[in-house]
């Protein structure tokens, strides 16, 4: 990917955000997030200097070495990725802006627990799996907002943000859309409880999710394109 690439995807997905976000509120922000899970070193500071600052990974491994090879630029990096036990502590040690995919009471427990050993907090979003798809990982809609109070009450050391949904897989956009309402639904329930982030969309419905109530996208395919 060449700089003026770079420059033409970040202003298409700006473009069609501010589209997307003006038809709900002036005042209704999204923060675009570059997953570059698929993407090399190269092309992500391409990105950067194109003007993107945060950028997640969701392999505990590859957001070390990106990040470790990128240390010299201020970005912000997330993980939205399944985080398996023995990979915990890993990902503490990285300190990333925020854990997009809190996707059990347990997790959140042993996440917890390494954190207090090391003396740490890490913001996260709890993972509805707002279709309650079997391929997903996530928290049941019906269970959310009681696992996101118990998180609150067990887990001192997490910061709970809010929540995360990834779209419905069906090209129905009837369902898409209704998943993303499920997730807003209980993210407003939880506005209350000192939830920000309603992260919802990528390439391909983050228009949808933004007309949703989505305040946070994540896209990879669509900025990295050649
Ligand atoms: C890969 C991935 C994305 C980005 O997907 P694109 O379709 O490439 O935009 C977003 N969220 C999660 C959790 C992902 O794994």
């Amino acid at each position: 990917m060449d700089k003026k690439t770079a420059t033409k995807n970040l202003d298409d997905v700006i473009t069609k955000v501010e589209g997307a976000r003006l038809r709900i509120s002036e005042h209704h922000i999204v923060k675009i997030i570059g997953i570059s899970k698929y993407s090399s070193i190269e092309d992500i500071k391409i990105l950067y200097e194109a003007g993107q600052r945060a950028f997640g990974e969701n392999k505990v491994q590859d957001l070390k070495t990106k990040s470790e090879e990128l240390k010299d630029l201020p970005i912000e990096w997330h993980f939205v990725g399944t985080l398996q036990k023995n990979k915990i502590n890993n990902l503490i040690d990285l300190n990333p802006t925020l854990i997009h995919s809190l996707d059990s009471l347990d997790l959140a427990i042993e996440l917890n627990k390494k954190l207090e050993i090391k003396n740490k907090k890490l913001s996260a979003l709890l993972q509805i799996n707002s279709a309650d798809e079997e391929t997903k990982s996530g928290v049941s809609p019906k269970v959310a907002i009681e696992t996101y109070k118990q998180i609150i009450e067990q887990c001192p050391n997490i910061l709970l943000k809010g929540v995360m949904s990834i779209g419905a897989h069906t090209e129905d956009e009837k369902i898409i859309k209704e998943s993303f309402k499920t997730t807003k639904k209980i993210y407003d329930e939880l506005v209350p409880l000192g939830a920000k982030y309603c992260s919802m969309g990528m390439s391909s419905d983050f228009e949808l999710a933004i007309a949703c109530g989505s305040n946070m996208i994540r896209v990879g395919s669509t900025l990295f394109k050649d």
